[in-house]
Protein backbone atom coordinates (compact mmCIF):
# COMPACT_ATOMS: atom_id res chain seq x y z
CA UNK A 1 0.00 0.00 0.00
CA UNK A 2 1.58 3.47 -1.01
CA UNK A 3 1.59 6.42 1.11
CA UNK A 4 -1.50 7.62 -1.36
CA UNK A 5 -3.64 4.57 -0.30
CA UNK A 6 -2.74 4.61 2.93
CA UNK A 7 -4.05 7.86 3.70
CA UNK A 8 -7.07 7.95 1.99
CA UNK A 9 -8.17 4.38 3.31
CA UNK A 10 -7.56 6.55 7.19
CA UNK A 11 -9.46 9.27 5.69
CA UNK A 12 -12.39 7.84 4.30
CA UNK A 13 -12.55 5.26 7.85
CA UNK A 14 -11.37 8.08 10.61
CA UNK A 15 -14.67 7.78 12.28
CA UNK A 16 -14.61 4.39 12.79
CA UNK A 17 -11.03 3.96 13.37
CA UNK A 18 -11.56 6.92 16.57
CA UNK A 19 -14.74 5.29 17.90
CA UNK A 20 -12.86 1.51 17.47
CA UNK A 21 -10.13 2.94 19.60
CA UNK A 22 -12.22 4.58 21.62
CA UNK A 23 -14.93 2.21 22.59
CA UNK A 24 -12.40 -0.97 22.36
CA UNK A 25 -9.76 0.59 24.54
CA UNK A 26 -13.17 1.64 27.15
CA UNK A 27 -14.36 -2.28 27.08
CA UNK A 28 -11.42 -3.96 27.07
CA UNK A 29 -9.57 -2.13 29.47
CA UNK A 30 -13.29 -2.03 31.32
CA UNK A 31 -13.44 -5.52 31.74
CA UNK A 32 -9.85 -5.64 32.94
CA UNK A 33 -11.11 -3.15 35.88
CA UNK A 34 -13.94 -5.18 36.60
CA UNK A 35 -11.79 -8.14 36.23
CA UNK A 36 -8.88 -7.46 39.00
CA UNK A 37 -9.91 -6.36 42.47
CA UNK A 38 -9.84 -2.83 43.32
CA UNK A 39 -10.64 -1.85 39.76
CA UNK A 40 -14.17 -0.63 40.15
CA UNK A 41 -14.24 2.46 41.50
CA UNK A 42 -17.76 3.60 43.58
CA UNK A 43 -20.08 2.98 40.49
CA UNK A 44 -22.49 5.81 41.55
CA UNK A 45 -20.56 8.05 39.40
CA UNK A 46 -21.04 6.12 36.31
CA UNK A 47 -24.53 7.93 35.62
CA UNK A 48 -23.12 11.34 35.62
CA UNK A 49 -19.70 10.33 33.68
CA UNK A 50 -21.57 8.66 30.98
CA UNK A 51 -24.02 11.31 30.70
CA UNK A 52 -21.00 14.01 30.28
CA UNK A 53 -19.37 11.39 27.45
CA UNK A 54 -22.73 11.30 25.46
CA UNK A 55 -23.21 14.93 25.85
CA UNK A 56 -19.77 15.53 24.71
CA UNK A 57 -20.19 12.87 21.48
CA UNK A 58 -23.17 14.63 20.75
CA UNK A 59 -21.52 18.13 20.65
CA UNK A 60 -18.42 17.12 18.88
CA UNK A 61 -20.29 15.81 16.13
CA UNK A 62 -22.34 19.03 15.67
CA UNK A 63 -19.21 21.11 15.43
CA UNK A 64 -18.52 21.84 11.78
CA UNK A 65 -14.97 22.67 11.71
CA UNK A 66 -12.21 20.96 13.65
CA UNK A 67 -8.34 20.18 13.86
CA UNK A 68 -8.77 18.49 10.17
CA UNK A 69 -10.36 21.22 8.30
CA UNK A 70 -7.68 23.44 9.90
CA UNK A 71 -5.02 21.12 8.57
CA UNK A 72 -6.67 20.79 5.60
CA UNK A 73 -6.82 24.35 4.85
CA UNK A 74 -3.24 24.85 5.92
CA UNK A 75 -2.11 22.08 3.72
CA UNK A 76 -4.35 24.00 1.07
CA UNK A 77 -2.61 27.11 1.27
CA UNK A 78 0.83 26.25 2.11
CA UNK A 79 0.60 27.75 5.30
CA UNK A 80 2.75 26.52 8.78
CA UNK A 81 5.84 25.62 9.60
CA UNK A 82 5.75 21.97 8.02
CA UNK A 83 4.51 22.93 5.32
CA UNK A 84 7.06 25.51 4.90
CA UNK A 85 9.63 22.41 4.84
CA UNK A 86 10.31 19.95 1.97
CA UNK A 87 9.98 16.79 4.39
CA UNK A 88 9.36 13.03 3.35
CA UNK A 89 6.16 11.81 4.41
CA UNK A 90 7.11 10.03 6.95
CA UNK A 91 9.59 13.02 8.61
CA UNK A 92 6.39 15.19 8.06
CA UNK A 93 3.99 12.65 9.78
CA UNK A 94 6.28 12.27 12.82
CA UNK A 95 6.89 15.74 13.58
CA UNK A 96 3.14 16.47 13.13
CA UNK A 97 2.59 13.79 15.19
CA UNK A 98 4.69 15.34 18.30
CA UNK A 99 3.78 18.66 17.47
CA UNK A 100 0.52 17.76 17.54
CA UNK A 101 0.22 16.25 21.28
CA UNK A 102 2.59 19.42 22.41
CA UNK A 103 -0.21 21.04 21.51
CA UNK A 104 -2.26 19.00 23.48
CA UNK A 105 0.06 19.69 26.13
CA UNK A 106 0.14 23.25 26.13
CA UNK A 107 -3.80 23.32 25.75
CA UNK A 108 -4.13 21.62 29.07
CA UNK A 109 -1.52 23.66 31.19
CA UNK A 110 -3.76 26.45 30.15
CA UNK A 111 -6.89 24.72 31.07
CA UNK A 112 -5.14 24.78 34.48
CA UNK A 113 -3.36 28.12 34.98
CA UNK A 114 -6.14 30.35 33.19
CA UNK A 115 -8.46 30.64 36.05
CA UNK A 116 -11.82 31.21 33.72
CA UNK A 117 -10.34 27.47 31.98
CA UNK A 118 -9.62 26.05 35.27
CA UNK A 119 -13.37 26.74 35.95
CA UNK A 120 -14.56 24.11 33.11
CA UNK A 121 -11.72 22.04 33.34
CA UNK A 122 -12.51 21.32 37.41
CA UNK A 123 -15.50 19.64 36.28
CA UNK A 124 -12.26 16.98 35.01
CA UNK A 125 -11.02 16.97 38.25
CA UNK A 126 -13.81 16.60 40.05
CA UNK A 127 -14.33 13.05 39.96
CA UNK A 128 -13.19 12.41 43.50
CA UNK A 129 -11.68 8.65 42.14
CA UNK A 130 -10.52 7.42 38.80
CA UNK A 131 -12.01 4.27 36.36
CA UNK A 132 -12.47 4.65 32.46
CA UNK A 133 -15.06 6.59 32.83
CA UNK A 134 -13.47 9.83 33.72
CA UNK A 135 -12.16 9.55 30.42
CA UNK A 136 -14.21 11.78 29.02
CA UNK A 137 -15.57 13.35 32.33
CA UNK A 138 -15.93 16.92 30.86
CA UNK A 139 -17.59 19.88 30.53
CA UNK A 140 -18.87 20.44 26.48
CA UNK A 141 -18.06 23.89 26.55
CA UNK A 142 -14.24 22.69 27.26
CA UNK A 143 -13.91 21.37 23.80
CA UNK A 144 -15.72 24.23 22.79
CA UNK A 145 -12.98 26.44 23.89
CA UNK A 146 -9.94 23.98 23.33
CA UNK A 147 -11.39 23.08 19.57
CA UNK A 148 -10.22 26.71 18.33
CA UNK A 149 -7.54 26.58 20.08
CA UNK A 150 -5.71 23.34 18.91
CA UNK A 151 -6.94 24.31 14.86
CA UNK A 152 -5.17 27.44 14.98
CA UNK A 153 -1.90 25.56 16.71
CA UNK A 154 -2.45 23.08 13.36
CA UNK A 155 -2.43 25.81 11.02
CA UNK A 156 0.62 27.23 12.66
CA UNK A 157 2.47 24.51 12.65
CA UNK A 158 1.33 23.16 9.13
CA UNK A 159 0.07 19.45 10.66
CA UNK A 160 -0.21 17.65 7.81
CA UNK A 161 -4.38 15.67 8.02
CA UNK A 162 -3.09 12.18 7.96
CA UNK A 163 -0.90 13.24 11.21
CA UNK A 164 -4.11 15.04 12.19
CA UNK A 165 -6.00 11.29 11.77
CA UNK A 166 -3.59 9.24 13.42
CA UNK A 167 -3.29 11.50 16.61
CA UNK A 168 -6.72 11.60 17.24
CA UNK A 169 -7.30 7.95 16.60
CA UNK A 170 -3.84 6.95 19.15
CA UNK A 171 -4.89 9.96 21.46
CA UNK A 172 -8.97 8.39 21.78
CA UNK A 173 -7.32 4.97 22.67
CA UNK A 174 -4.64 6.50 25.52
CA UNK A 175 -7.09 8.52 26.61
CA UNK A 176 -9.16 5.79 27.80
CA UNK A 177 -5.72 4.03 28.79
CA UNK A 178 -4.40 6.81 31.35
CA UNK A 179 -7.42 6.88 33.09
CA UNK A 180 -7.31 3.15 34.00
CA UNK A 181 -7.75 2.13 37.33
CA UNK A 182 -5.23 -0.38 37.27
CA UNK A 183 -1.35 -0.51 38.53
CA UNK A 184 0.78 -2.09 35.88
CA UNK A 185 3.28 -4.30 36.02
CA UNK A 186 6.49 -2.26 37.68
CA UNK A 187 8.73 -3.12 34.57
CA UNK A 188 6.45 -2.38 32.19
CA UNK A 189 5.11 0.93 33.49
CA UNK A 190 8.96 2.22 33.65
CA UNK A 191 9.60 1.11 30.14
CA UNK A 192 6.36 2.94 28.68
CA UNK A 193 6.77 5.63 31.23
CA UNK A 194 10.01 6.51 28.99
CA UNK A 195 7.52 7.49 25.62
CA UNK A 196 4.42 7.12 26.74
CA UNK A 197 1.83 9.04 29.89
CA UNK A 198 1.09 5.99 32.18
CA UNK A 199 -1.72 5.45 34.11
CA UNK A 200 0.49 5.92 37.48
CA UNK A 201 1.32 9.17 35.88
CA UNK A 202 -2.09 10.52 35.03
CA UNK A 203 -3.29 9.54 38.35
CA UNK A 204 -0.48 12.04 40.13
CA UNK A 205 -2.31 14.84 37.78
CA UNK A 206 -6.06 14.21 39.51
CA UNK A 207 -4.24 13.93 43.05
CA UNK A 208 -6.22 16.14 45.47
CA UNK A 209 -3.11 17.99 46.24
CA UNK A 210 -2.30 21.35 44.02
CA UNK A 211 0.81 20.75 43.27
CA UNK A 212 0.41 17.53 42.04
CA UNK A 213 -2.69 18.35 40.69
CA UNK A 214 -0.49 21.15 38.88
CA UNK A 215 2.03 18.19 36.90
CA UNK A 216 2.00 15.48 34.81
CA UNK A 217 -0.12 17.38 31.72
CA UNK A 218 0.83 15.29 29.33
CA UNK A 219 -1.98 13.41 27.57
CA UNK A 220 -0.13 10.71 25.22
CA UNK A 221 3.47 11.18 24.94
CA UNK A 222 5.76 11.90 28.64
CA UNK A 223 8.28 13.69 27.26
CA UNK A 224 6.91 16.93 27.39
CA UNK A 225 6.34 17.02 31.02
CA UNK A 226 9.99 15.53 31.28
CA UNK A 227 11.32 18.53 29.05
CA UNK A 228 9.58 21.53 30.71
CA UNK A 229 10.12 19.71 34.45
CA UNK A 230 6.10 19.30 35.56
CA UNK A 231 6.91 15.32 35.70
CA UNK A 232 5.87 14.00 39.64
CA UNK A 233 6.83 10.53 40.19
CA UNK A 234 5.51 8.70 43.23
CA UNK A 235 6.06 5.60 44.92
CA UNK A 236 3.36 2.58 44.01
CA UNK A 237 1.97 2.57 47.86
CA UNK A 238 1.57 5.85 47.56
CA UNK A 239 -0.48 6.29 44.64
CA UNK A 240 -2.77 3.24 46.22
CA UNK A 241 -3.60 5.89 49.26
CA UNK A 242 -3.44 9.18 47.43
CA UNK A 243 -6.40 11.19 47.51
CA UNK A 244 -8.10 12.04 44.36
CA UNK A 245 -10.23 14.88 43.44
CA UNK A 246 -10.77 18.59 44.12
CA UNK A 247 -10.23 17.94 47.91
CA UNK A 248 -12.25 21.35 49.32
CA UNK A 249 -15.32 20.49 48.05
CA UNK A 250 -15.75 16.88 47.08
CA UNK A 251 -19.61 15.59 48.57
CA UNK A 252 -22.31 14.01 46.65
CA UNK A 253 -23.09 16.59 44.33
CA UNK A 254 -19.96 15.46 41.88
CA UNK A 255 -22.11 12.75 41.24
CA UNK A 256 -24.89 14.93 39.66
CA UNK A 257 -24.90 15.71 35.92
CA UNK A 258 -27.13 19.05 36.43
CA UNK A 259 -24.59 19.94 39.17
CA UNK A 260 -21.61 19.32 37.17
CA UNK A 261 -23.13 21.40 34.11
CA UNK A 262 -23.15 24.14 36.14
CA UNK A 263 -20.27 23.98 38.14
CA UNK A 264 -18.20 26.71 35.99
CA UNK A 265 -20.91 29.14 37.03
CA UNK A 266 -20.58 28.45 40.33
CA UNK A 267 -18.80 30.50 43.09
CA UNK A 268 -15.77 27.67 44.29
CA UNK A 269 -12.53 27.77 44.48
CA UNK A 270 -10.20 28.56 41.78
CA UNK A 271 -6.94 26.95 41.25
CA UNK A 272 -4.66 28.72 44.39
CA UNK A 273 -7.33 29.59 46.57
CA UNK A 274 -8.10 25.98 46.99
CA UNK A 275 -6.51 25.09 50.09
CA UNK A 276 -7.46 27.07 53.27
CA UNK A 277 -9.13 29.97 51.50
CA UNK A 278 -12.64 28.45 51.36
CA UNK A 279 -14.32 25.97 53.16
CA UNK A 280 -17.14 24.43 51.81
CA UNK A 281 -17.82 20.75 53.24
CA UNK A 282 -15.68 18.83 55.71
CA UNK A 283 -13.18 16.65 53.27
CA UNK A 284 -13.88 13.03 53.10
CA UNK A 285 -11.58 10.75 53.28
CA UNK A 286 -12.10 8.44 50.01
CA UNK A 287 -10.68 4.84 50.57
CA UNK A 288 -9.12 4.53 46.99
CA UNK A 289 -7.93 1.32 45.61
ZN1 LIG B 1 -6.09 18.61 34.08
Amino acid sequence: MDIQTFAEFIRTQSEPLQYAAFFGSLLVLGALEIAFPGGVARPHRWPANVGLTALNIVVLGAVPVGALTAADFAQAQGWGALNLLDLSWPAAIAAGFALRSLVSYAVHVSMHKAPVFWRIHRVHHSDPTMDVSTTVRFHPAEFLITMPIVAANVVLFGISPLAVILYEIFDAAMAVFTHTNLRLPAVLERMLGLILVTPNMHRIHHSAEQPETDSNYGATFSWWDRLFGTLRTRTPEDLTAMRLGLDDWIDGRTDSLMWLLSLPFRRVPLMGQRHGAVSVKPTRQLNVS
